[in-house]
């Protein structure tokens, strides 16, 4: 039974043949980025865009994103209580 065990854990982990004349990438879609085949539309939340990037950096994307959105609103909110500083308008 262990040695069966062993068997099917050596299955899981084994590197798949690829059929002739195609590309791993054909067979097995990896990150852009990471190359991690861990690329699951369905779960997660994801919203079916970036079809090319795995479930981490789908969502690492998407905070270096808000991050910059972010940083340009504390820089807008500057600017304005800089021009009603500018006229004596800030309480
Ligand atoms: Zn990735």
């Amino acid at each position: 039974m262990a040695a069966q065990e062993e068997g099917q854990q050596d299955k899981t982990y084994r590197r798949v043949d690829l059929p002739s004349g195609s590309t791993e990438k054909e067979v097995r879609m990896k990150c852009k980025i990471c190359g991690s085949m861990a690329i699951n539309h369905h779960l997660h939340a994801r919203d079916g865009s970036d079809p090319d990037l795995c479930d981490v950096c789908f969502w690492r994307n998407r905070a270096n994103i808000l991050a910059v959105e972010v940083k340009r609103f504390r820089e807008m909110d500057e600017e304005i209580k800089e021009i009603l500083r500018e006229r004596d308008l800030l309480t």
